[in-house]
């Protein structure tokens, strides 16, 4: 079966083996952040509705995992912000019911934790992964570049109030962006923030691949254990990916595995080997061949060549 909104399993440096859902269409999200991996946001709205067919996302969760997979966790992520699809809920309590020895994880950037719905929607996740950038309205604005209506002010509140209401394990990301957010009165004030929050874990990231905005460069690492150290408590600055393990494939579905992949985000070789659990020469001979049917295109970066749809 081809799936159409399932992806993975990647090995994902946070995650470890993790087969993604993927609940909107690319890319539609409440933020058009300037680092963002899958590009520009197309359809910028804090509209909540079916953007896909729960039931069919339901019928592809359940072939998948009726094959009893090993994964470490099953993940909402993917082209956009996954809360804004009306059915999430219903697809965690699917999961939960069915194959409660899946442990769901679903990465969000917070915005619509002031509705209630929303927050309701993912109490029977085992770990939820807000994003939160900025607290001044200014540096918001500029990295996260919100749909009307969405203020720091509102976010912030909504997830201290999702953080009391959830059982399960919270961590928290902080993108930085050099010379955006990682001015000291913008860290000061993520900390009161984050203190507020009381997350089980900090995760400190930065680019490392091309954003939405070709300007935008990441911070040095020296930078983020500076703010590390500031931020203090059970925070890290995320690592490397590490190496995945090997999943067999035919050779047209490690081209479609692939395609899946470079379109979610623009990818090196050594990301796409790491990622997939391939080998290197695997990976290039079907890089070459989809770029001879010009469905993907190189583009040099600071950290070598990346891959991404034309
Ligand atoms: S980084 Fe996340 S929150 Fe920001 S625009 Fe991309 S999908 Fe949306």
């Amino acid at each position: 079966m081809a799936y159409r909104y399932l992806f993975g399993p990647v090995c994902s440096r946070r995650l470890g083996t993790s087969l993604g859902i993927d609940l909107v269409p690319l890319k539609t999200c409440t933020l058009n952040c300037v680092y963002c991996e899958c590009g520009r946001t197309t359809t910028l709205t804090g509209e909540r509705r079916e953007y896909v067919p729960t039931d069919q996302v339901i019928a592809e969760v359940d072939e998948y995992l009726a094959k009893n997979p090993d994964l470490d966790y099953v993940t909402f992520a993917g082209s956009g912000e996954p809360t804004l699809h009306s059915g999430i809920g219903e697809i965690i309590s699917f999961i939960k019911d069915r194959y409660p020895h899946y442990r769901i994880a679903v990465l969000t950037n917070g915005t619509l934790f002031t509705d209630p719905a929303v927050r309701a929607a993912l109490m029977r996740a085992d770990l939820v992964i807000p994003s939160l950038d900025a607290v001044s309205e200014e540096a918001f604005r500029k990295i996260n570049r919100p749909c009307p209506g969405i203020t720091a002010g509102d976010v912030l509140e909504g997830l201290r109030t999702f953080a009391e209401e959830f059982t399960g394990e919270l961590w928290l990301e902080v993108f930085i962006v050099r010379d955006l957010n990682d001015t000291e009165e913008e860290i000061l004030l993520l900390k009161d923030a984050i203190a507020s929050i009381n997350p089980d874990h900090i995760q400190i990231n930065t680019l490392d691949r091309p954003g939405a905005e070709i300007w935008v460069r990441p911070a040095l690492p020296l930078a983020l254990e500076r703010i590390a150290s500031i931020l203090g408590g059970s925070t890290e600055v995320i690592g490397a990916v590490r190496a995945g393990q090997a999943i067999p494939q035919k050779a047209e579905e490690v081209i479609d595995l692939l395609l899946a992949t470079i379109r979610r985000r623009p990818c090196t070789l050594d990301d796409l080997t790491a990622i997939l659990g391939l080998r290197p020469a695997e990976v290039t001979k079907c890089l070459r061949i989809l770029e001879a049917e010009g469905q993907i295109e190189p583009i040099r970066e600071e950290r070598g060549v990346f891959y991404r749809t034309v």
